[in-house]
Formats: C-alpha cells, structure tokens, sequence
C-alpha cells in the first residue's frame, strides 16, 4: 500500500484559491508523493478544523485570509519571522507531534523581487501601504536587506505607528497616515492594504516614486490591478503585482514539509501564462 501525505489551505473564502494547484505542480516536479486540498474554513471553526485535520493524519496545512492570527496562536511553536510577525501562514506537524508555525509571506516577497525580478533593496528607501497581517510579515524579511528605512502608510494611523514601533529595534521603521507622505519619495512602494480586491486606491500624494522606481501590489489577479496600474502612470520602472509572491511563499512551505525545493520560476511562467491567455 502507498502513503499520500495529506496537506491543505485553510481560508474564507477559498474557492479562488490557487495553492492546491501550485503544490500539486510542485509535488510532480519533485516527485513527492502528496495530495494537497483545499478547505473553506469560518473562523470560529478554525481550532476544531485544524485538530481534526491533523488527528485525521495531516502533514501541514496552509492559512490565509482571515486565519492567520488564528494559526498563530494555535501553534506550539513559532519560527522567529512567525514570532515577529503575529501571523502564520504555514502549519507544520513536528516528528515528536507538536506543531510548528511558520509566516513564509515576507520571504515570498523577497525572493519574488530579489532573485525573480533582479531588484537590489539595499540602500532603498521603501514605502509599504497597509498594517494588516500581511505587512505585519513583510517588515523583518525586508529590514534584513540592508534598506535604508521602512515607512508604514496606513488609513488607521495608530496601527502603522504601532506596527513600527516592535520594529524600531531592527532598523529604521516609520508609522504614518497618508497625508503625512506629502513631499515624500520612495524607490519602492508596496501595497499591502486590501484596496486593491475592491478596485480601489488608498488616498496617494503625486509625485511618491523616485525616478526608476518600483511599485508592488500583493494582489494579483487576471487583468493588471488598480495599483499596478497606478504604478505604470506614475513611471514605475516595473509595477508588479503578487502572483510571483504566492509562488514564492508557497515554495517555501513546500520546503518545510518536504524538505525539497521546487523550481518556482516555470511555475510562475505557467500561471501568467494562463490568465495573459485569457
Ligand atoms: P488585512 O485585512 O489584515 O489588512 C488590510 C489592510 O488594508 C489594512 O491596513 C487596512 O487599513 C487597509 N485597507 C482596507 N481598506 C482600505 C481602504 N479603503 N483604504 C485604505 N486602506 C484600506 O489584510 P492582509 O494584510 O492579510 O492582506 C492585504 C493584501 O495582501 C490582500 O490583498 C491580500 O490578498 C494580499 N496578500 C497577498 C499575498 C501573496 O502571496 N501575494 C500574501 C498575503 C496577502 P485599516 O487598518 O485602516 O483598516
């Protein structure tokens, strides 16, 4: 008899999910042996459906939106970045039975610009838009890169201010609202607000790129995003948006469970592929 481990991402919704499809890629590329679904999950639910998952005989499961704080606090143990960041993406079951998690956002995004799109951070003085879970995971993986300074735009003030605050001790990370970057220039401007799922832009000053600068929306979808968009109009040298993101984190997760690291970039390729063919 053949043992398939089992794996799965948690979320509400989930039904757009692309992750089952990228780790099955993965899994053929590297020849594991391993099927991965997908499972829509209320928060309220969240604890029972993670016990029961992994009583059942689960391997490790993916988190996203809303659950991440949740996958935090039911871990038994944090990686540093997860630590950091009050946010888990990836539960792992441990030999001994504990489970392990881990935020592999930061590093998707990282590895997305650095080694995918060729994009040296150091020295640069980047803006992020947005103090939810997701720039919450961004910030150390980003300080790690010897950048000159972080500033954390965000329509609550108070939670840009705070989220730079547990940073401070790491570099030179600013809390802001939007009227506060007028005058302002940034060589690279990340979105990691939620406006984007909605057509919509936070409120931006003119003139906030420095001449070859980049622009980053960490949604993506089919057709180009109203910040990536924005980007291109304000003469971003590229203005990317974060499907080579959710491969990138997806392979490190990958990593965690199998200890193998799957090939992204063809992966990638495939899926921009697909929706510039739709
Ligand atoms: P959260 O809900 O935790 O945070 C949302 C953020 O967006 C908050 O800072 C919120 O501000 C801000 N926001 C929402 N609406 C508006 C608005 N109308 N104007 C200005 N600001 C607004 O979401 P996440 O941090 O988890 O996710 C953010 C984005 O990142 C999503 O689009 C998600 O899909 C994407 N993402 C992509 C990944 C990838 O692999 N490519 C991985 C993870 C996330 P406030 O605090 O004031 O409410």
């Amino acid at each position: 008899m053949t043992l398939v481990d089992h794996y799965a991402v948690f979320g509400y919704p989930i039904k757009h999910s692309k992750s089952p499809r990228i780790h099955q890629i993965f899994a053929e590329q590297t020849g594991q042996l391993l099927e991965y679904g997908a499972q829509e999950v209320p928060a309220e639910q969240f604890p029972t459906a993670v016990a029961t998952f992994f009583i059942g005989g689960g391997k490790g499961l993916n988190c996203t939106i809303p659950l991440k704080e949740l996958a935090w606090a039911y871990a038994d143990k944090k990686t540093e970045r997860a630590q950091l960041s009050k946010a888990v993406n990836t539960l792992a079951l441990q030999p001994e039975g504990s489970i392990l998690g881990d935020n592999t956002d930061g590093i998707g995004l990282v590895t997305d610009l650095m080694i995918n799109h060729g994009v040296n951070l150091a020295g640069s003085k980047i803006l992020t838009l947005g103090a939810g879970g997701a720039s919450r995971g961004l910030i150390a993986p980003i300080l790690e890169q010897s950048v000159h300074s972080i500033v954390i735009a965000n329509r609550t003030i108070d939670k840009a201010i705070n989220l730079a605050s547990e940073f401070h001790h790491r570099g030179t990370v600013t809390g802001c609202g939007y009227d506060d970057l007028k005058n302002q220039q940034f060589d690279l401007i990340i979105n990691a607000t939620s406006t984007s799922l909605s057509g919509e832009l936070p409120p931006l000053p003119e003139d906030l790129l420095a001449k070859n600068g980049l622009c980053y929306d960490l949604a993506y979808s089919n057709e180009p995003t109203i910040f990536v968009r924005w980007g291109l109009k304000n003469h971003a040298a590229k203005s990317l948006d974060g499907l080579g993101m959710l491969v990138e984190q997806a392979a490190e997760a990958f990593f965690i469970w199998r200890g193998v690291r799957p090939k992204t970039l063809p992966v990638i390729e495939l899926l921009n592929s697909e929706r510039n063919n739709l």
